[in-house]
């Protein structure tokens, strides 16, 4: 436990520096279209209707939602085609000690609205009766989630899972239990057979969150100002 909580210290720390390279890259290319007829001004100023630096904040949000954005998914997507690479464990805490940041009403709800997560989450987990009882599968997992996580999280199981850890239906089990873990920054039980490539992938994975950040950052205080 300690070591993990030491690694996720280390995590904070490496996001900071990362963060600072990305914002850096971002305003380079944001710089480079500035127009020379304002070559002090700032980005975030309230300009006149088709002047220079109205088009500038014009250009940028585009840049921000046109190219980067796209080069940001590109590289998510060869993240996640990457992950194939690697095996589940076929541990199963992620069938017993599902997490989700939405109650189980609100997945409901989601799920009522099309959300297609939402769909099949609800069709397969059900919630604890209480963080104590999910706290019993694998409490030290359930304390790392709870600390590293600003918002409240909600422990979920499969009561598919039969007494010896198996899934019943293995071979044919639904996408999101093929897809988990899809998210290269969730924090994964110790035995996860995908703590390798997470581990790979991680400084890559850093930058282009730190990149999706900045990206909503400019682009809604863009649009403000547009
Ligand atoms: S359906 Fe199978 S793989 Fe998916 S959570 Fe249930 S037991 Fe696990
Ligand atoms: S936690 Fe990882 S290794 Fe364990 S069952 Fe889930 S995906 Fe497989």
């Amino acid at each position: 436990m300690k070591n993990l909580n030491t690694s996720l210290d280390n995590l904070k720390k490496e996001y900071r520096e990362i963060f600072t390279v990305a914002a850096r890259e971002i305003n380079e290319q944001v710089n480079k279209i500035k127009p020379a007829e304002i070559p002090n001004g700032n980005l975030f100023e309230q300009y006149e209707e088709n002047s220079p630096g109205k088009n500038w904040q014009k250009e940028v949000l585009k840049l921000l939602n046109g190219e980067i954005s796209r080069e940001i998914f590109r590289k998510l997507n060869e993240i996640l085609a990457y992950r194939t690479k690697f095996n589940c464990a076929r541990c199963a805490t992620c069938c017993k000690l599902a997490c989700s940041e939405f109650s189980p009403e609100e997945l409901k709800q989601k799920a009522q609205n099309g959300d297609n997560f939402a769909k099949q989450f609800t069709s397969i987990f059900v919630p604890y009766k209480s963080k104590e009882e999910a706290a019993k599968v694998y409490p030290e997992y359930i304390k790392l989630l709870e600390d590293n996580k600003e918002d409240k999280v909600y422990f979920y199981h499969c009561p598919k899972l039969t007494a010896d850890n198996q899934c019943p239906d293995y071979e044919n089990r639904p996408q999101i239990c093929r897809d988990f873990p899809d998210n290269p920054l969730s924090i994964l039980p110790l035995a996860c057979g995908y703590n390798k490539w997470k581990e790979e992938i991680q400084p890559i994975a850093l930058m282009l969150h730190a990149m999706i950040e900045i990206v909503e950052f400019y682009s809604d205080k863009l649009k403000k100002l547009i």
